[in-house]
């Protein structure tokens, strides 16, 4: 069975005192491991930090983005290996405030995946429609390519680690949330999309999380989806008791 996950995106928020304060609340909420694997991805200044404090929890840490060369003069970026020293493991990599504010395409992203994948980190991958492509129908077309273009070149057994996220871009920090049933297209979409490509055994395995506006009032219902594998979560994952609702609305 396919693992579910519930990951928090703390995007550019929480300054250290306001992260030390999240992650206490975080191990009084998840004392009781979830049936989602719960992931946090605070944000680079804290990740070490985080991955101390939650070392003895069954929270797990992410970083939000990493640089796809292995070192060298590239001011102000991060490396895997820098990731890996610190203990994190896992990695967010094409959210669509990376695609839309720092310039990362398709191809620059196929070489971040590559780079995680040597490494051995687990990949959060990110991808979504823009409104425009939704309404002009070709949502399906262009979720295809992202996932073409960045991943359908890896061998099936890489995908163990990939963890997929569909985020309608139009659904990210707008309070609109994609209906349980277009949720639940997409994924079915993607899935297929995957079989098609691999083999059903790889699409069966593969997480995919629905992310843009959940909130304690709507994750039920979309995690109740067959294809939903739980969510990445933005604004509400701010918040311990809202991210704990969430996290056990499965
Ligand atoms: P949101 O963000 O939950 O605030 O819409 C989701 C995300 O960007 O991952």
């Amino acid at each position: 069975m396919r693992k579910k996950i519930v990951a928090g995106n703390w995007k550019m928020n929480k300054n250290l005192a306001d992260t030390g304060v999240l992650l206490s609340e975080l191990k009084v909420k998840f004392k009781e491991q979830p049936t989602a694997e719960i992931i946090v991805a605070p944000t680079f200044t804290n990740l070490y930090y985080a991955f101390e404090e939650l070392k003895q929890s069954g929270i797990k840490v992410a970083a939000q983005n990493m640089h796809q060369a292995e070192s060298g003069a590239f001011t102000g970026a991060i490396s895997a290996d820098m990731l890996k020293s610190i203990g994190v493991q896992i990695v967010i990599l094409g959210h669509s405030e990376r695609r839309a504010y720092f310039g990362e395409t398709d191809v620059l992203l196929a070489e971040k995946v590559k780079t995680a994948l040597k490494h051995e980190m687990t990949i959060i991958f990110c991808f979504g429609e823009e409104l425009e492509d939704r309404k002009s129908g070709n949502h399906f077309k262009v979720v295809e390519s992202q996932l073409k273009n960045a991943l359908f070149d890896l061998d099936a057994s890489d995908w163990k680690v990939i963890v997929l996220a569909y985020e309608p871009v139009w659904a990210i920090g707008t309070g609109e949330t994609a209906s349980p049933e277009q949720a639940q297209e997409m994924h079915a979409f993607i899935r297929k999309t995957i079989a098609d490509t691999y083999n059903t055994e790889t699409a069966d395995e593969v997480s995919i999380l629905y992310g843009g506006s959940v909130k304690p009032a709507n994750a039920k219902e979309i995690f109740a989806k067959p294809d939903v594998d739980g969510g990445l979560i933005g604004g509400a994952a701010l918040d311990a008791e809202s991210f704990a609702a969430i996290a056990n609305a499965f």
